[in-house]
C-alpha cells in the first residue's frame, strides 16, 4: 500500500522512512500493523515537491487489515496523509511462474510453471505431491516421505542461494525491490 498527499519536506526537514516510522507508531490506523520493511519514500514525481512512501505490512490472505485502512486518512503536521491501495508496484517485479525478478507474470518466456521451493517443473501449489525429493527413488535408496507429512527437504532460493523459498519476504531480493540499483547490483554480485 502506498501513502499518499504528503510534501518532500516538512518545517524545512525532508521526509525520511525513519521519520514515517516514527508517525506510524503514533498513529492509532496502524496499531495492530506490523511493516515487513522500513517505508520507502520516493518523489511523487522527479519535479514533484510531494512524495510517496510505500509500505508492506503483515497481513492475512485475505488482507484483511490492510482492507481496514485502505482509503482512511490521517494527519502528519498539518497535512492530511491518504492510505491507498497498491495496484500499480513501481518496484521490481518477481514473476511468480519462474520466479525470476525483473519481469511480470504476464510476460514470462517460461512455457512451463516452477515451484518456488524446489524450482521443479510444477506449481507451488502441487509442491508437495510433485517435488522428486520426496518420492521414493529405488536407484538412490530414497524411501518416500510419508503422506501427510512435509517435506523435510531444504533449498536454497534461486534468485539469491539463501535458505528460504524464492518467493520469501526474507530475500534480499525482496528487500531491495524498491531500489532498483541494489537489485541490479545484487544480481551482478551472484551472476
Ligand atoms: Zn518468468
Ligand atoms: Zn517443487
Ligand atoms: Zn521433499
Ligand atoms: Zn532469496
Amino acid at each position: 500500500m502506498k501513502i499518499i498527499g504528503l510534501p518532500y519536506k516538512i518545517n524545512q526537514n525532508i521526509i525520511s522512512s525513519d521519520f514515517i516510522e516514527d508517525v506510524l507508531k503514533e498513529t492509532h490506523l496502524f496499531n495492530s500493523v506490523t511493516l515487513t520493511s522500513k517505508p520507502c519514500v520516493i518523489k511523487a514525481s522527479p519535479k514533484s515537491d510531494m512524495v510517496v512512501v510505500w509500505l508492506d505490512i503483515w497481513d492475512s490472505q485475505s488482507g484483511s487489515l490492510a482492507k481496514n485502512i485502505i482509503n482512511c486518512c490521517f494527519n502528519i503536521g498539518c497535512f492530511i496523509a491518504t492510505i491507498k491501495d497498491t495496484n500499480m508496484n513501481p518496484g521490481v517485479p518477481q514473476c511468480k511462474n519462474c520466479w525470476k525478478w525483473e519481469h511480470l507474470t504476464l510476460s514470462c518466456c517460461s512455457h512451463i510453471s516452477r515451484c518456488a521451493k524446489c524450482y521443479g517443473a510444477h506449481t507451488t501449489k502441487h509442491y508437495r505431491e510433485k517435488a522428486w525429493c520426496c518420492m521414493e527413488n529405488k536407484k538412490t535408496n530414497q524411501a518416500a516421505t510419508k503422506k501427510g507429512e512435509l517435506c523435510p527437504h531444504i533449498f536454497k532460493c534461486m534468485n539469491c542461494k539463501g535458505d528460504h523459498q524464492a518467493d520469501s519476504y526474507s530475500c534480499p531480493y525482496w528487500h531491495n525491490r524498491f531500489n532498483r540499483d541494489e537489485h541490479g547490483r545484487k544480481q551482478q554480485e551472484l551472476f
